[in-house]
């Protein structure tokens, strides 16, 4: 069986080799490979070379680094395919899934390649007589990012090409569930021209998080993956001195209103929802139907519901593929059983599903259920999963007292023909990421994505313009070149422009 390495200063690396876990297929249910597990020595290992590159790359010209990520992003188009494979393989979903994921993780690399102008400083001349101030930034040295199971590709590259192509090296700790796509754009950087320490890949778990949060080799950590994880790698990494950007989970709600096209809300919602088995952090995971457009939404999301092919990943024609382990699974049926006992009607009931030929994967079908109240726990917990609930509201006031009441603050949509409508939705919601008519409104690299309230500790998103504050720390330069023949008195006073 393979044993998938680390990826230290260029090369494979076994590290210390004596911890293991299991890298499943989901379709199959059967062990793949093994992905080694690091810890301190490991990551320490990845530190040294990162900050001897770190030594030469911050100070490779600008164009220099742009041209590695437009190298990268050609390579990364070139083999989007074989790629998406690899995820769709450990992760289970579809592989044109994975290709949209590796899709919008191209799409921040291609920002990268904009950075001459996205890293450009300003300049004021004649601030006081003589005198001029300008700025830029500089990079911040060896930085970090851990990342969820869910877009091994598309997660990372919120991070890595951003912090390298401002000059930082990078370590990433990927998810030890489905860890080759790392190793596999490690690859790609380096066949891109990428010097050898400036990308480092560290598998592993929480031993290998807690040596990144405490390593005083490392000036900052991004991080994605649950609230609870979240909030403990901001506290003990700011704890640590680090500059942290800690993006969590997600309960994301959209809003039907009685004017909206009911069948379009309904297949982009039910897309929303099922796509890549509901296991996104912008999935729909709540549709709130408002007054009259309740039982007509209903009807349309259960036919949609039905009309999903569930299957492999890799087989054509496939729309949802298996949840990442049997733990999830188990977890997300016994969800819809609860949810039952506490009230909820279900309407389309995803439990049980067994594909042919993959009995033992670890499949569930898509779940509606309907008559979802804030109380139930379908309605509390992050499920990720293919589960879609139903919860009825009066008016969209109501709606979005909902919306602003629950702890997350991710994603939202609202499904309206009334531009006064969306417009007061906007304004008024809690969330970060709005869609209208968009039920997945995940925002283009050249902006930011973050959410509010539990779905981001701290204040800081992630990729466009905020990637490079995060990864970037400002100089402001106050000159003064006066004449030899002038002779300016200094004054004792706190100086002041004149
Ligand atoms: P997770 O929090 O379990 O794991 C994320 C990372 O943290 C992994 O690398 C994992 O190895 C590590 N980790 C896990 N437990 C840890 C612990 N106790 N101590 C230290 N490190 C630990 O998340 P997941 O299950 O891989 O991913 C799903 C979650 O990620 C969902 O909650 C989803 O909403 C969230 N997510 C959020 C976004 C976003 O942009 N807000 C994007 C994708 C996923």
């Amino acid at each position: 069986m393979t044993t998938i390495p680390h990826w230290i200063n260029g090369s494979p690396a076994a590290g210390d080799g004596s911890q293991t876990a299991p890298v499943f297929n989901p379709a199959t249910g059967q062990e793949q490979a093994r992905v080694v597990l690091g810890g301190a020595t490991d990551v320490d290992t990845a530190v040294q070379a990162a900050s001897a590159a770190f030594e030469t790359w911050s100070e490779s010209s600008l164009t220099q680094r742009t041209q590695v990520m437009f190298a990268f992003r050609q390579l990364l188009l070139d083999h989007e395919e074989e790629l998406g494979r690899i995820i769709s393989a450990e992760h289970g979903k579809t592989v044109d899934d994975a290709r949209g994921e590796i899709t919008r993780g191209r799409e921040v690399v291609e920002f990268a390649c904009g950075l001459g102008d996205a890293l450009k400083g300003s300049f004021s001349d004649q601030v006081s007589r003589g005198v001029d101030v300008h700025n830029f930034r500089r990079p911040l040295g060896v930085v970090a990012g851990i990342t969820p199971f869910n877009f091994p590709a598309m997660v990372p590259l919120w991070m890595h090409p951003i912090a390298i192509a401002t000059g930082n090296t990078f370590i990433l700790k990927p998810s030890e569930r489905d860890p080759s796509a790392a190793n596999f754009v490690a690859d790609l950087y380096q066949q891109a021209g990428l010097p050898d320490g400036v990308f480092n890949v560290v598998h592993g778990g929480k031993d290998a998080v807690d040596a990144i949060l405490t390593h005083p080799g490392i000036q900052a950590v991004s991080f994605v993956g649950s609230t609870p994880v979240a909030q403990y790698v901001h506290d003990q990494a700011t704890k640590a001195g680090k500059r942290v950007q800690a993006l969590g989970g997600a309960k994301n709600h959209a809003i039907v209103l009685p004017d909206a096209d009911l069948e379009f809300a309904a297949n982009h919602i039910t897309a929303g929802a099922y796509g890549s088995a509901g296991e996104r952090c912008m999935a729909v995971s709540v549709a709130v139907a408002v007054g009259d457009a309740a039982d007509g939404l209903v009807a349309v999301l259960e036919r949609k519901a039905r009309e999903i092919k569930v299957g492999p990943g890799n087989q054509p024609g496939t729309e949802m593929g298996p949840l990442i382990t049997k733990t999830a699974q188990e977890r997300i049926e016994n969800a819809v059983t609860t949810a039952h006992t506490q009230g909820a009607t279900i309407v389309v009931d995803g439990r049980g599903l067994k594909i042919e030929g993959h009995e033992d994967g670890f499949f569930t079908g898509p779940s509606l259920l309907d008559h979802v109240t804030v109380e139930m726990d379908a309605y509390q917990e992050e499920l990720f999963g293919p589960v879609l609930a139903i919860v009825r509201a009066d008016s969209l006031d109501d709606a979005i007292d909902l919306i602003n009441a629950n702890p997350y603050g991710n994603g939202t949509a609202l499904f309206t023909a009334s531009g006064e409508a969306a417009r007061r939705f906007q304004r008024k919601v809690t969330v970060g990421m709005i869609g209208i008519n968009v039920p997945v409104p995940v925002p283009m690299s050249y902006y930011s994505f973050g959410g509010w309230k539990d779905s981001l500790i701290g204040d800081s998103p992630i990729h466009g313009p905020e990637g490079i504050r995060f990864y970037t720390r400002p100089k402001v330069i106050t000159t003064r070149w006066p004449q030899p023949t002038q002779h300016l008195a200094a004054g004792f006073n706190f100086p002041t422009s004149n």
